[in-house]
């Protein structure tokens, strides 16, 4: 699975997706990461990509041209065209049926919005979908997008050890969560680790993750 990003930071992103289980499975080559500088496609000699909102109000929206310019070269490169989200707060409340969902894709464009946000004329000819990552603001669409591949790319194929790692997690089957987790010691500071976990019976542990999930 490929993940394309439209951002102007994008040194943001790759911080984050070269390290730890991400950075290996994409050096393992299950899942590939690129980052583009939406600046490269400003047609202005300053780079500018971003001016003030008609109507007035606070502060600058990014412009639809070098958006749209960085998508279309995007396209041009692979050939086909990415399903293209718009990280937004006024878009769907993420969750993980929306992951599941989003990973039998191929492949995903995801444009990172910063300042006030882009112009709307970008979403409406070009954006598959928006997707907001909860209802409230954050500075930029970096983390949100982050945040969207971090949560597909763990359910493919060779990311986790195997599928029980995410199959028994929260949210995975819907309304439910993980049971509580213990490491050694078995005792910390004065606290035990529930009898049951240390009683080698598979079946009685078993029935205890169930209810301790329920509850
Ligand atoms: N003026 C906008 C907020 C802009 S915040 C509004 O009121 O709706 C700047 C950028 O951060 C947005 O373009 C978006 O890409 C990202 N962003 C902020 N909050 C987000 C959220 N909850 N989910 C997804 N993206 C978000």
């Amino acid at each position: 699975m490929r993940f394309d990003f439209l951002t102007l930071f994008p040194d943001i992103c790759e911080a984050f997706l070269s390290e730890s289980i991400l950075g290996r499975a994409r050096k393992k080559g299950i899942v590939e990461f690129c980052c583009h500088q939406i600046r490269n496609y400003s047609f202005d000699k300053h780079k500018k990509v971003d001016d003030a909102p008609y109507g007035g109000g606070q502060g600058m929206l990014m412009m639809a041209e070098p958006i749209a310019l960085c998508f279309e070269s995007l396209c041009k490169k692979l050939k086909i065209r990415p399903y293209f989200i718009y990280m937004s707060p006024k878009g769907v409340v993420l969750n993980q049926s929306k992951i599941k969902e989003l990973s039998k894709l191929s492949n995903i464009a995801i444009l990172c919005g910063r300042y006030e946000g882009v112009d709307q004329r970008v979403i409406d000819v070009f954006v598959d979908e928006e997707i907001s990552i909860g209802n409230y603001v954050v500075t930029g669409g970096e983390l949100p997008g982050l945040i969207l591949a971090d949560s597909i790319s763990r359910l493919l194929d060779g990311v986790l050890s195997n599928k029980s790692c995410y199959e028994d997690e929260s949210h995975f089957v819907e309304k439910t969560l993980e049971y509580p987790q213990y490491t050694r010691p078995a005792v910390w500071r004065k606290l035990s680790v529930p009898d049951v976990l240390k009683s080698g019976d598979y079946a009685k542990i078993q029935n205890w993750k169930n209810e301790m999930s329920k509850k």
